[in-house]
């Protein structure tokens, strides 16, 4: 746990401990690879005043940090202490600006060094995630497209659909299935020069090549690459010249037929900001989307993940009350899992039920606050335009059967509840008739591609 804070000039002031919970709520929001772009190259000086004293490296992490980052940082550091009333970042003195810009992760695995250096073999351990393999992926029915796409990338020398496209929501296994690639393909032909970068690295990177005039180097050491895999495309939206090279990138490798892996929050179709010829081209590959997870999923992820742990049993009933309770995203399952077991290696004891739920308290209360079958049904309703009593009465004709559907699965999806209260909530049905609506459009959207997208639209407006 606790990755400490800033790597820069830390004052050993009083409240470094809070900045180390400042950076872990920044690192659960925006994830790690945005918390080892821009607030891990801040350094923190302490509160002065009703002034929190940071220092950044460039001017560049600061105007990006201020406008990006600012009100969040501003919420977590007010948190810690309501005397905070503002955040000052500050140029570090010198020293500070890389000597040449952060290096992406291209190189060839086998000798060690293609076209890299040491920096280039340090940021690739940096960069993927030992524990993102396909062997800790659990596979379910909301993640299986996106899973055997990316499996099939990773054990196949053609070029299979190019680019795979995956979308889903925080925290639904983009990164890992990515890392999960670049695992497999350097273990199975370690001579492929595989490059991951996150979107906003793409970008910080680009920008730092332009000031340093050194695109040309920039540019080689992405079409060089086999396997291409940029992670949260959504981040370049509206930044034009980012965009711009990008696609040039992007086209460059596709037409020497380069495997090119891309994953958003959201669809191609719905990356708002991103030119219409970048838009289209990126689905022509495969366009796979993950799903919310359900109740199975979760349950078997905590499962296999209690498992990799040795010395610590955590009973059945804990497992399945995490499952039904924390269904947000596997992030914060995962989180809640860890909570408890390092609670119980801490204090030596076996974990309980009573414990796992004094331990979690805040974070049960988090979910249960998020979705309600109430805002599920209003917001159904409301995207097919349709009166809510129309939606729950009990006509058949189709346009109002389908959305009652979409409903009903989204309450499976989104919410602990189960069948019968889900019936009893959409005027009293039965719960086969639930399940029977579950079932129907899992097994439409297989083939009905609006209707995923519907359902992608509605639990992002619901969950996200
Ligand atoms: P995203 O990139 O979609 O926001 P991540 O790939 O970072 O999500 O996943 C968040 C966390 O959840 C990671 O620790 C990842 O290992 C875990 N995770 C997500 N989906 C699964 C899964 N199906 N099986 C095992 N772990 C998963
Ligand atoms: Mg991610």
């Amino acid at each position: 746990m606790g990755a400490s804070g800033g790597t820069g000039t830390n004052s050993g002031s009083p409240s470094d401990s809070s900045w180390e919970r400042v950076c872990d709520k920044f690192k659960k929001e925006f994830g790690l690879q945005a918390y080892s772009t821009w607030l891990g190259q801040l350094g923190y000086n302490g509160l002065d005043g009703g002034t929190v004293e940071l220092t950044a490296p460039t001017k560049f992490v600061r105007d990006w940090i201020q406008r990006n980052y600012g009100p969040r940082l501003m919420d977590f550091f007010h948190a810690e202490d309501s005397r905070v009333k503002s955040l000052s970042i500050r140029l570090a003195a010198k020293g500070a600006v890389p000597a040449t810009p952060a290096q992406p992760v291209v190189r060839s695995s086998a000798q060690g060094r293609s076209n890299g250096d040491a920096s280039a073999a340090a940021d690739e351990k940096a960069a993927l995630d030992p524990k993102y393999t396909f062997d800790s992926f659990v596979v379910g029915k909301s993640n299986e497209l996106a899973y055997a796409a990316a499996k099939r990338i990773a054990d196949s020398d053609e070029v299979a659909f190019n680019p795979l496209f995956l979308h889903g929501g925080v925290g639904l296994g983009k990164t890992h299935l990515m890392h999960a690639i670049a695992w497999e393909v350097r273990r199975r032909a370690p001579q492929k020069k595989v490059a991951y970068v996150s979107a906003e690295k793409f970008m910080f990177e680009f920008i730092a090549a332009i000031r340093y005039k050194d695109t040309h180097a920039f540019k080689q050491k992405f079409r060089a690459a086999d396997l291409l895999m940029v992670d949260d495309v959504q981040f370049i939206a509206n930044k034009d010249s980012t965009q711009e090279e990008f696609f040039h990138t992007f086209n460059a490798l596709i037409d020497n037929r380069c495997q090119v892996v891309i994953t958003a929050d959201r669809s191609p179709t719905d990356l708002e900001g991103i030119e219409e010829r970048i838009i289209s081209r990126l689905g022509w590959g495969l366009v796979a989307d993950i799903h919310p997870t359900d109740y199975e999923l979760r349950l078997g992820i905590l499962q296999s993940k209690a498992e990799q742990v040795e010395n610590v049993d955590v009973p059945v009933e804990v497992l399945e009350f995490l499952a039904k309770r924390i269904i947000s995203n596997v992030r914060e399952l995962e989180g809640a899992l860890n909570r408890v077991m390092a609670y119980a290696t801490l204090v030596g004891r076996p974990i309980t039920m009573e414990m796992t739920r004094d331990v979690l308290q805040d974070l049960i209360r988090a979910n249960d606050r998020k979705v309600t079958i109430d805002e599920i049904q209003r917001s159904v309703a409301e995207y097919y335009n349709l009166r809510l009593a129309e939606m729950l009465s009990q006509r058949r004709a189709r346009v109002i059967a389908r959305p009652r559907q979409v409903a009903m699965f989204l309450s499976k999806q989104l919410t602990s509840r189960s069948l019968p209260e889900i019936g009893r909530k959409f005027g009293g049905r039965d719960h086969t008739t639930v399940m029977h609506a579950v079932r129907k459009v899992e097994d439409l959207v297989k083939s009905d591609s609006q209707l995923d997208e519907d359902i992608a639209r509605l639990t992002r407006l619901l969950a996200g």
